[in-house]
C-alpha cells in the first residue's frame, strides 16, 4: 500500500495485485493454498498467510495439486495451489490433468513471465507460453492481465471448476499483474463472491421415469457406485433408494462407504457373478471406461441394459448403448428417483438376493484364511488383513492407498464405513498421488489419515513426509515393501548384472526417513506388529511411518491389471510371465 498525491492533490490509497488476489480469494472462502513458491508468486503466498490463507508449503508441485484435488474431491468446492513459472507450472500440470480426469475441482495459479518478452521468443527467465501449454491439460485456462480483472479471473476459475462435471483450472498471473497498482477502493469495489458455483442440474422426469419402467422391469437389477456419487454429498437418498428396492449395489473403489461395505445388500464379495448375471445397471456417477471394460465382454451379462446417471450429457454413450441415460446432478436426480417410487415401485427379488448371498459367503471364507495367516514374511493379503482390524476400529480414519498389489489387494481387504474416505490412484490409475491426498485429507478435515503405499508408489513423492512432519499432520505412512515394482524378485535378463527395470530395494529402511525429520518410524514384520503399531500411531495423531516388510515373491506383475501388458510370445520372458506368484 503507498500513498501518492494526484494532479487534483487528493492523496488515492493504492493497492497491488497480490493483495487484490487474496482478497478476491478469500471473498470467495479460499482460506487454503498449497504450494512450492518462488519468483515471482512469493509474496503472493507471504500476503496470503499474513490476511488469513494457510498456505502449506510442500516439496513438489504435483504434490501440491494433488493436496488440493483431494480437499476438492472431499469438499465439493476447488482446492487451490500456486506454483512459480515454467518448470513449477509444468510439474504442476500432471496433477491438473489427473484432477480433471477424476472430476474434481481444482485451481492451479501459476506465476508467469513478462509477456512481450515470451511473445517475442527473446529469452526471459523461465519465458514460456504457460496459458497455452496448459489449455490441453485443463478444463479450462485463463490468464488475468489487469488488476482490475483480477477478481473476475478468480470467479471465472471457481465457476469452472466447480460447475457441471468438476475439473482443473488453470489460472495465469504474469509477475507484471502481480505487481501493478491500482487505487484501493476501487480494487475493493471489484471484489465479490460467484453466486451459486456448482447450480443444479435437474434432469428430466420423463428420463426418470423411462429409468424406473425399466429398473422394475428387470430381473436381476444392479447398482454400480462411482465416485461421481461421492462427490454428490447425497448419502442419505442413495442410501434410501437401495434400501427401499433391495436392488444390490457396487461401490467403485471411492464409492465405497457411501453406504458401509458391510451393509447385507453390498454385492462387493459377489462381484464378478453379479456383473455376469445382472440383467438391468443402474449406474450412479460411474463410468463405463477401462475400470469397468466399457460395459462389454465377458465380465457382463450379454443382454445387460444400462440407466445412467451423470452430470455430463457426452458421457453417455461413450463406449456403448445407454437405454436410460438420466443427465443432471446426482442430488437432483435422487430426489427425482425417490419421488418416482411412489407411482412406479422397484422391487429386487429375494431370489437374485439369495444367488448373491451364496456366493458372497463362499468368497468371504476364502479371503479370510489369506488375511488372518500368521505367515512371514508377509505378503500383501496378511499385512493388509492387519490393517483391516485396526481400520475397523477407527472408522474416522481417512485411507489413502496407491500401488498394484498394494491397492488392488486393499480395496478388496479393507473395508469403509463413511462416504468419501478413501482416496487413491483415480480414473488414471497414478503412481504418486498418495502423499498429496494425504496432505489434502488431513489440512481439509483434521481427522487421522492412513496412507497405504507400495515401495514404487511411495518413491514419486516420498519427499513430502518432510511436509507432514513439518505441519505436524495427524499422517500414518505405510510402505509395504515387497522391494519392487509389482514385487522384487524379477531378474535381470542380460548380462551387465544391474537390478532389474522392476527391482527396488527389498530391505530398505524406510522408516528411517520420518525419523530425519522428527516423526516416528516403525518396522512391521509380523501382521501382530502391523497391528499393534498402526493402533499406536493413529492414536498418537502424530506423524507416524510404518514400514511393513513383505516377502519380495509377493504380488503378481501390474497387479490386477497385467492383462493391459502386451504378452512377449518369445524369448525369456514368454516364460518368466508364466511364473505362479505367491
Ligand atoms: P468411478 O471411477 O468411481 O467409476 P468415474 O470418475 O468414472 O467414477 O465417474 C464419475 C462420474 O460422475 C463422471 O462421469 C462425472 O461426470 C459424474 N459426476 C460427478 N459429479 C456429479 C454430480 N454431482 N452429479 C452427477 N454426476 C456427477
Ligand atoms: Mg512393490
Amino acid at each position: 500500500m503507498a500513498t501518492i498525491t494526484n494532479s487534483s492533490s487528493t492523496p488515492s490509497v493504492l493497492t497491488d495485485g497480490m493483495h487484490i488476489m487474496v482478497d478476491a480469494l478469500l471473498k470467495n472462502g479460499i482460506d487454503k493454498m498449497y504450494g512450492v513458491v518462488g519468483i515471482p508468486v512469493t509474496d503472493l503466498a507471504r500476503i496470503g498467510q499474513g490476511k488469513g490463507i494457510r498456505f502449506i508449503g510442500m516439496r513438489h508441485e504435483a504434490d501440491a495439486g494433488n493436496a488440493a484435488a483431494a480437499q476438492g474431491f472431499l469438499t465439493g468446492k476447488p482446492g487451490v495451489y500456486l506454483t512459480v513459472s515454467a518448470p513449477g507450472f509444468l510439474n504442476g500440470l500432471v496433477s491438473l490433468k489427473e484432477a480433471t480426469e477424476n472430476g474434481w475441482p481444482v485451481i492451479m495459479i501459476s506465476g508467469s513471465s513478462e509477456r512481450e518478452i515470451v511473445d517475442m521468443a527473446e529469452g526471459d527467465y523461465e519465458g514460456m507460453d504457460q496459458l497455452n501449454f496448459a489449455k490441453p491439460f485443463a478444463k479450462a485456462a485463463y490468464r488475468i492481465d489487469k488488476p482490475e480483472q483480477i477478481a473476475l479471473g478468480v470467479a471465472r476459475a471457481i465457476r469452472a471448476a466447480s460447475s457441471g462435471r468438476p475439473g482443473g483450472v488453470y489460472l495465469d498471473v504474469p509477475a507484471a499483474l502481480l505487481g501493478a497498482t491500482m487505487d484501493q477502493a476501487a480494487a475493493e469495489a471489484t471484489i465479490y463472491a460467484v453466486e451459486d458455483p456448482s447450480p443444479a442440474m435437474i434432469p428430466s422426469t420423463e428420463s426418470v421415469t423411462k429409468a424406473l419402467n425399466l429398473l422394475a422391469s428387470a430381473k436381476n437389477p444392479l447398482i454400480f457406485l462411482g465416485k461421481g456419487a461421492a462427490y454428490a454429498q447425497c448419502d442419505d437418498m442413495i442410501r434410501q433408494f437401495i434400501e427401499q428396492t433391495g436392488i444390490p449395489f457396487l461401490p467403485m473403489s471411492m464409492a465405497k462407504g457411501i453406504l458401509p461395505d458391510t451393509h447385507p445388500q453390498s454385492a462387493g464379495a459377489a462381484r464378478g457373478l453379479a456383473m455376469r448375471t445382472a440383467d438391468v445397471v443402474m449406474m450412479i456417477g460411474a463410468r463405463l471406461n477401462w475400470m469397468l471394460n466399457f460395459g462389454e465382454g465377458r465380465h457382463w451379462n450379454p443382454n445387460v441394459k444400462f440407466i445412467q446417471l451423470d452430470i455430463d450429457p457426452t458421457e453417455i454413450d461413450n463406449s456403448r448403448k445407454i437405454e436410460a441415460p438420466v443427465v443432471g446432478d446426482i442430488k437432483s436426480s435422487m430426489k427425482l428417483f425417490l419421488d418416482g417410487l411412489k407411482t412406479i415401485p422397484v422391487k429386487a427379488s429375494a431370489d437374485w438376493a439369495k444367488l448373491l448371498d451364496a456366493d458372497k459367503q463362499k468368497n468371504v471364507a476364502k479371503f479370510a484364511a489369506r488375511t488372518s495367516s500368521t505367515a512371514v514374511p508377509m505378503n500383501h493379503y496378511n499385512a493388509l488383513g492387519a490393517v483391516k482390524k485396526v481400520l475397523d476400529k477407527n472408522p474416522n480414519v481417512y485411507l489413502v492407498n496407491e500401488g498394484a498389489n498394494t491397492l488392488d489387494i486393499c480395496r478388496d481387504v479393507v473395508d469403509m464405513q463413511l462416504p468419501r474416505h478413501r482416496l487413491d490412484c483415480g480414473t488414471w490409475g497414478v503412481m504418486g498421488v498418495g502423499l498429496g491426498y494425504a496432505i489434502g485429507a488431513a489440512v481439509t478435515t483434521g481427522e487421522p489419515v492412513v496412507s497405504i503405499h507400495g515401495d514404487s508408489a511411495f518413491g514419486f513423492d516420498g519427499m513430502e513426509t518432510e511436509t507432514i512432519c513439518r505441519f505436524k499432520l495427524p499422517v500414518t505412512i505405510m510402505v509395504l515393501n515387497n522391494g519392487g515394482i509389482y514385487r522384487g524378485d524379477f531378474p535381470n535378463i542380460g548380462k551387465d548384472g544391474d537390478p532389474s527395470p522392476l527391482t527396488l530395494d527389498g530391505a530398505a529402511h524406510y522408516e528411517k526417513m520420518i525419523e530425519a525429520f522428527g516423526g516416528k518410524g516403525y518396522y512391521a514384520t509380523t501382521p501382530a506388529e502391523v497391528e499393534q503399531f498402526l493402533t499406536e500411531a493413529i492414536a498418537s495423531r502424530k506423524p507416524c511411518f510404518i514400514n511393513v516388510q513383505l516377502d519380495i515373491h509377493a504380488g503378481v506383475e501390474s497387479g490386477h491389471i497385467g492383462n493391459l501388458n502386451p504378452q512377449p510370445v518369445i524369448g525369456p520372458l514368454a516364460e518368466q510371465n508364466k511364473k505362479p506368484a505367491k
